[in-house]
């Protein structure tokens, strides 16, 4: 057959939600929440709908957007953006496909770390590119010095990096960015950094950008997403913050990508961004609830469950459970026998290295995560 289907295979998360609409199984593969997300940003959304332009806004983005994401990281990450260092992209799956298209000359090694967002090495990989790929372990997911000395080359150019990071549910620590900023800084690295979970972290922990390190602000694009923070995964609205010199290489790549976006979408979005603190933390903690709940639920049913810092997300621990399963063959029969749907680990990994450890989504209403369990209790 055609090589892009061996390099581009059916994305997990749309191979799980085909099966979980076809078995009516509870769907906690693909990660979205179920509830009908803010209503202020959505009456936003409608509001700029119907008395706004509809016409292409700006290709950077709306002014207002740029302004609002800028003044965000200031308040939320102590980041000094301007909006001019702003693009808004169609999700951050376009802002990850821009960097990749925009900063890859072909034969550039770019180092990233497994287990991995599966859109990370095809894109990579059809940008010229060759994935080095460093494979963290359980359950700590560690990056050292040792590891990224081991994979780089002359010929790496850029890292590619997901903090908090799908699906491990990891934040990483301070001691791992400050390696990551001096390694960078040694080689003359971009770092291109989803922090598509930036918000979603648990249990007080505050949140610190690689942009922020020493010697990162030139050299790293920070990658965001307002699916993630307004629990609206469906809007797409995403965005790429570089300094000048780089946002310039990226701006070309977009403007050939999708050029825009949604502008009433882009209105809401500036509108959601200046909500208070208090707004963001209490998001946070009904997440929390939910993991807590998920969590809770499944340890009393005889499931050993990985600690989840982060995301909508957690892994049970297959031989930690006593199930003498693989992921996949796990999650084939949940959805089948149990009908939950569930996410095989081992798609994160290229080279399928980890296969121990099956992916749940919590940000369901408590009824749905209630029946989930009470479904993977009995099919034990
Ligand atoms: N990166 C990561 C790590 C993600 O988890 C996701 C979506 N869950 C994306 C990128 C895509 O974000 P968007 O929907 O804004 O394109
Ligand atoms: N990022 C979502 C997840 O991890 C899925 C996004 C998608 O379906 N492309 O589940």
């Amino acid at each position: 057959g055609h090589p892009l289907f061996r390099d581009m295979p059916t994305t997990i998360f749309e191979k799980m939600s085909i099966r979980a609409r076809e078995t009516g199984a509870i769907n906690l593969g693909q990660g979205f929440p179920d509830g009908p997300g803010p209503h202020e940003v959505l009456e936003a959304a409608a509001h700029a709908l119907l008395n706004r332009s509809n016409q292409y806004p700006p290709m950077m983005g709306l002014p207002e957007l740029r302004a609002a994401i800028a003044a965000h990281y200031g308040v939320h990450q102590g980041l000094d953006l301007r909006p001019e260092e702003v693009i808004v992209t169609s999700g951050a799956t376009e802002a990850l496909a821009a960097s990749l298209m925009a900063l890859v000359t072909p034969g550039d090694e770019v180092l990233v770390l497994a287990p991995l967002y599966d859109s990370y090495v095809p894109l990579i990989e059809r940008a010229g590119g060759v994935a080095k790929v460093i494979t963290l372990t359980p359950p700590e997911w560690r990056i050292t010095q040792e590891a990224l000395a081991a994979a780089a080359s002359d010929r790496t150019r850029l890292i590619l990096l997901n903090n908090p990071t799908n699906p491990t549910a990891v934040v990483m620590r301070e001691a791992e960015l400050a390696l990551l900023a001096r390694f960078c800084v040694e080689r003359d690295l971009i770092a291109i950094c989803d922090e598509v979970w930036e918000h979603v972290i648990f249990d007080g922990a505050r949140y610190q950008s690689l942009m922020a390190f020493p010697g990162m602000r030139e050299r790293t694009v920070k990658i965001g997403s307002a699916g993630k923070i307004f629990s609206l995964t469906g809007w797409k609205v995403g965005w790429m913050c570089a300094a000048p010199a780089l946002a310039a290489l990226l701006a070309r790549a977009h403007q050939f990508l999708t050029f825009t976006t949604a502008p009433n979408l882009q209105w809401a979005v500036a509108e959601g961004l200046g909500k208070p603190a208090q707004w963001f933390a209490q998001m946070r903690d009904d997440y929390q609830a939910s993991r807590d709940r998920l969590a809770e639920g499944l340890e009393a049913a005889g499931y050993a469950v990985q600690p989840s810092a982060a995301t909508w997300f957690l892994s049970i621990d297959l031989p930690a459970s006593g199930i003498a399963m693989d992921d996949v063959t796990f999650c084939e029969r949940i959805i089948d026998e149990a009908g939950v749907a569930a996410i095989p680990v081992s798609a994160f990994f290229p080279d399928g290295a980890v296969t121990s450890l099956v992916r749940l989504c919590f940000s369901k209403a408590d009824g749905v995560i209630d029946a989930a369990v009470d479904r993977l209790a009995r099919f034990r």
